[in-house]
């Protein structure tokens, strides 16, 4: 009897949900976990009980791709949102370097804005001016003004370019609490979070004990100048806001935040639907610190999965008409001394003789030079002469080839004239995925590829013992997973680009996008002969 009821409460809620699902969720929520790599993901995936368990029941493409060539974060987030890949996007990397600022250093930051002087300490103003194509909030916004756009953050990059141009409420992590840069949206829930922060941080925290799923990763790898890796259980003292933002507790700040703005602002609760982006960068500050074959990496998506599972606990309670879509920025490769001791055997480090820093000098003493040849990567120093510089660019290309560790070096010009590549993301070439990663005004001069398993920090350091930003697949590949209430559970084997998100996204609450204007395609998410693709 008890059964039956159940049974009849469940098709009364589902075909409640299926009329609301007609004119699309109220609430789309895009959550992006940092470093979440495909594989790490699908390492774990048994494991999960809790919010990765459920996702990972709804759509699931575990064969996801941040098609692009360098995978970095800022990249990674812009693909997400923009449908974009970063030629398009502009947001090809963390940094670039712009010759034409008047100050004296010349990187900027991805969501720097460059018209306001940093202040003393170096730090510059968050936004997201530097994005050349709207997000989908702010489509959203501009089809139905009424739509909010809140993003959520542990990084400002991870807030600022999701949240778009105009966004409602756009927070981020800075110095043991959340922040934001428009006096003109404030939220006193947001204080509220910060107090309850304040304390936790107060307090100090004991090891994490690790579960069954964290049995064999509690090894200790020693590094050479960092000491080990491996055994790490998150112990932290009291008033350490430093550690508390490099682990779970960092990723369970954010999605306490995001519920106490969905409650603030009644996000879904509107005629129209709103955007609620989310930012997980903990897995992130764990993977370079740690790697991610060790406990710490467990425990980290442990903590995450128990969360996240509160959290949409949290939004099923609220009774809000959600859809969620869960990906990363980009994978990860493991240190390579882990990596050869669980035998892959081509894992190295970088060789210092392949850096910029090191082709520059030996490019400078040839050619009778000043140094630097070249700053921040690749780029030609503006203290070349104009005459010179074909020949610097020439010489470099060739010292690099002939590097063992080195797979290909593009120019500008080269990758200018290359097209931009169409088709499924696995079988782009390496200059298609360079090239979709190029932009004419910030790109370095040189675009190059180390071969596959090497891992781009030369000397492992405290915080930077692995680290992506490679165009191999461990560094492209991604879980996209789609879930709503009642969702028909499908394991989708072909692959998806996450620029596919935001015109599938688009499509579950009727927007439309003109043709052309981004990347990405609609992905079919209904099996059978109807679709949600037009
Ligand atoms: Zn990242």
């Amino acid at each position: 009897m008890k059964r039956a009821i159940a049974a009849l409460l469940a098709l009364g809620l589902s075909s409640c949900s299926a009329a609301a699902q007609a004119k699309g969720p109220k609430l789309i929520v895009a959550i992006t976990v940092d470093q979440l790599s495909a594989e790490i993901f699908n390492q774990y995936r048994p494991h999960f009980t809790g919010g990765f368990r459920r996702l990972s029941g709804g759509i699931v493409f575990s064969d996801g791709y941040q098609a692009h060539g360098t995978t970095e974060t800022c990249a990674g987030y812009a693909t997400v949102l923009t449908g974009n890949h970063p030629a398009r996007s502009g947001i090809i990397a963390n940094n670039w370097v712009d010759f034409s600022l008047e100050r004296e250093e010349k990187t900027m930051n991805c969501v720097e804005d460059a018209s306001v002087a940093r202040a003393p300490d170096g730090s510059y103003t968050v936004s997201s001016v530097n994005l050349r194509v709207p997000t989908l909030g702010d489509r959203m916004k501009a089809a139905t003004p009424a739509s909010r756009v809140v993003a959520v953050a542990g990084k400002d990059r991870a807030a600022a370019i999701p949240g778009g141009r105009s966004p409602d409420q756009r927070w981020w992590w800075s110095n043991g609490r959340f922040v934001q840069n428009n006096a003109a949206h404030p939220a006193p829930v947001a204080e509220q979070v910060n107090a309850a922060i304040a304390g936790a941080i107060a307090r100090e925290r004991a090891p994490l004990v690790p579960g069954p799923a964290c049995e064999g990763k509690d090894r200790a790898v020693s590094l050479a100048g960092v000491g080990t890796v491996g055994a790490f259980r998150f112990q932290r003292r009291t008033g350490d806001s430093a550690a508390f933002a490099r682990g779970p507790e960092m990723d369970a700040a954010t999605l306490a935040l995001a519920a106490a703005l969905v409650q603030q602002l009644q996000l879904g609760r509107g005629e129209v639907p709103d955007l609620l982006s989310i930012g997980l960068s903990a897995t992130d500050y764990v993977g370079h610190r740690y790697g991610n074959q060790g406990v710490e990496t467990c425990l980290q998506l442990m903590s995450l999965d128990s969360d996240l599972g509160g959290f949409l606990t949290f939004l099923d309670r609220s009774g809000i008409d959600y859809a969620v879509v869960l990906t990363a920025d980009h994978g990860v490769l493991d240190l390579p001394e882990r990596q050869r001791q669980l035998g892959r055997a081509n894992a190295a480090r970088l060789d210092k003789g392949a850096t910029a820093e090191a082709i520059g000098a030996e490019v400078a003493r040839r050619l009778a030079l000043p140094e630097p040849v070249f700053q921040g990567d690749f780029y030609l120093s503006d203290k070349v002469p104009a005459a010179r510089r074909s020949e610097v660019l020439q010489l470099a290309t060739q010292l690099l080839r002939a590097h063992p560790q080195v797979e290909g070096v593009w120019t500008k010009s080269e990758l200018a004239a290359h097209p931009l590549p169409a088709g499924r993301a696995e079988t782009w070439s390496l200059i298609d995925r360079q090239r979709a990663s190029f932009d004419p005004q910030r790109s370095p001069d040189l675009a190059v590829a180390y071969k596959e398993g090497v891992t781009l920090i030369s000397e492992p350091g405290e915080g930077a013992v692995a680290t992506h930003g490679s165009p191999w697949d461990y560094d492209r590949k991604v879980p996209i997973l789609f879930w709503w209430k009642d969702v028909l559970h499908q394991e989708r084997s072909e692959s998806a680009m996450t620029v596919d998100i935001v015109p599938t996204l688009a499509s579950l609450i009727g927007l439309s996008i003109p043709a052309g204007e981004i990347d990405g395609r609609c992905l079919d998410l209904q099996p059978g002969p109807t679709t949600n693709c037009n």
